[in-house]
């Protein structure tokens, strides 16, 4: 099932994506399907009418997970770290497709990273790995945009990977899916420049929510970035940046500068 949060020009409103690729529409439902059961209304629209948002706002946070994949950890200049290594973006960094990323002045390289996101289902903490599809409630193609320079220069991510904007989500929540080895692709202007498998991360979907929830307790609508493929580069003012996962579909976001 394909859970999208979308708006006509009023209020965002939950609905069921159906249909084939580029005959899709929404069957729209009652609520929010993180705190109720599904219900249709009876509405439906275009998918082309509707105006996607990000399919979650984190209502906690974003835990992201840095170098899960072997020849990131490479070009980024090292080895993969033994244990995931978690930072985290604020919950004011999401945007959703089609939003702009608004590169900011202060740094003159940001990169995308094209990466597979966990969305949380429930309160959880010290989740078993047996336990993992308890928690989760789906997944979705994330940018997990990273400002490089400032990265290298401030020794921790917290300003490199938190700008407002930095973390495109969507295009809407996958709830059924085995994420054990999915193409991951990333298109800057078209152009591939990522494209690494699920099969490659060096810890699974399941042993990183594991992980993360020995750490923090979870809230319905955390969000989990798995790490992203090698591949990374900058992105200049004018470009589009496509996040495309097996299984899920396609997000794609401007990167734009407003100085
Ligand atoms: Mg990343």
């Amino acid at each position: 099932m394909r859970i999208a949060r979308y708006t006509l020009g009023e209020d965002p409103t939950y609905g069921i994506v159906q249909g084939e690729r580029g005959e899709e529409w929404i069957a729209e439902i009652q609520g929010d399907p993180l705190y109720q059961p599904i219900v249709f209304t009876g509405n439906r629209v275009l998918l082309a009418e509707a105006r996607l948002l990000a399919p979650v706002i984190p209502r906690s946070k974003v835990i992201g997970i840095g170098k899960n994949y072997a020849e990131h950890a490479a070009e980024m200049g090292g080895e993969a770290p033994k244990e995931p290594l978690m930072f985290l973006k604020p919950n004011t960094a999401v945007v959703g497709p089609g939003d702009p990323v608004v590169m900011p002045r202060q740094s003159k390289e940001v990169h995308y990273e094209g990466e597979l996101a966990v969305v949380i289902s429930r309160m959880c903490k010290d989740v078993p790995i047996e336990k993992i599809s308890d928690v989760i409630f789906g997944y979705t193609c994330a940018n997990d945009v990273t400002a490089r320079d400032l990265q290298r220069s401030d020794g921790q991510w917290s300003r490199a990977k938190g700008f407002d904007s930095f973390c495109p989500l969507g295009p809407w929540i996958e709830t059924d899916l085995d994420t054990g080895d999915l193409a991951i692709l990333t298109r800057r202007d078209g152009e591939v420049v990522q494209d690494g498998r699920t099969a490659d991360m060096i810890h699974t979907v399941a042993a990183l929510v594991t992980y993360v929830s020995q750490v923090f307790t979870l809230l319905p609508g955390d969000v989990i970035l798995t790490g992203t493929p090698a591949g990374v580069g900058p992105v200049t003012a004018g470009q589009r940046v496509e996040v495309e996962i097996e299984g899920i579909g396609v997000l794609s976001n401007p990167f734009i500068r407003r100085d």
